[in-house]
């Protein structure tokens, strides 16, 4: 996991605030202290989306000092995702058993969901960027730019005057990041990603800050092969109901053949269903009601 540490004339800003472990504390006390400077210097916060290894310590630099922002209607899903009451926990857990998911597993993934809720800060104070609006880094302009997919309302900093992108989840080397379908998610979040990948696609950007793996600059040639991996994803899918119909739970242990974990499966079976209900919005599926529900081509 990468916070990227921003110099400007004004002043030091950090984009994401990592997981709130010991072990991430630690490593951001050392980073800090590299560029000679403790948290209490930080004037600025940038948090990408409200998953916990980007919002997990914002709330201790906040009470360090320093303003914490997030795109505006990404504050309100985080305070939901991460509810003392674990409402979206337990709407989540009824959605996935609604599509197949063992309660034991389903279980597990509650259980995973609330122990990661206590390394996310409680966050007193975040201040709202609205799309398309400036975020001034101490003096550094950039602007931020709404990229749904990853979260509803995740959102990227783009510095055009220098090219460089902060692209939080939103494009990652390597890796592919998850696009799921959640009981509380927008329609189509799969189709939310195409789409904003389409729209980052060709800004004026030299170097890419990704929040997993190493910088690059191919932001062009990286997003055709995300595209591609999905139209894949997308057609592997579509293979998969055609056999039989078929619940999620079962395409998405077709489609994942290897998962380890509670969160693997949680994963897994989100990124099945926001395949399907892309595939349903273009007309190629169907679900049809029932426990568990199920998919048919049409
Ligand atoms: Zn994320």
């Amino acid at each position: 996991m990468n916070a990227y540490l921003v110099e400007g004339a004004h002043g030091w800003s950090l984009v994401d605030a990592v997981l709130h472990t010991d072990e991430a504390e630690q490593a951001l006390h050392a980073g800090l202290a590299d560029a000679g400077i403790g948290v209490a210097d930080l004037r600025r916060v940038f948090v990408t989306h409200l998953h916990p290894d980007h919002l997990g310590m914002a709330g201790t630099l906040e009470r360090a000092g320093a303003e914490v922002l997030m795109h505006a209607p990404e504050i309100a899903a985080a305070s939901r995702v991460w509810s003392k009451g674990h409402e979206a926990i337990d709407a989540t857990y009824v959605w996935f058993v609604r599509h197949g998911m063992p309660r034991d597993v389903d279980e597990g993934m509650r259980q995973a969901w609330i122990a990661m809720g206590e390394r996310v800060d409680d966050l007193d104070h975040v201040a709202g960027v609205n799309d398309g609006a400036a975020v001034d880094l101490g003096g550094r302009a950039t602007r931020l730019q709404w990229t749904p997919g990853h979260t509803d309302y995740h959102a990227v900093l783009i510095d055009e005057h220098d090219g460089v992108l902060f692209a939080g989840d939103h494009v990652l080397p390597r890796i592919t990041s998850n696009i799921g379908l959640y009981p509380t998610s927008r329609d189509d979040p799969l189709g939310d990603f195409l789409g904003a990948l389409a729209r980052v696609r060709d800004l004026p950007v030299k170097l890419v800050l990704p929040a997993h793996g190493d910088p690059f600059d191919d932001l062009a040639g990286r997003v055709d092969e995300l595209l591609a991996h999905h139209a894949a994803r997308l057609d592997a899918t579509l293979a998969a109901v055609a056999g039989a119909e078929r619940d999620a739970y079962t395409i998405a242990r077709m489609l994942f053949p290897v998962l380890r974990s509670a969160h693997e499966e949680r994963f897994a079976l989100a990124e099945t269903l926001a395949h399907l209900r892309h595939l349903e919005r273009k007309g190629g599926v169907r679900e049809i009601a029932g426990s568990p529900a199920r998919w048919r081509v049409t």
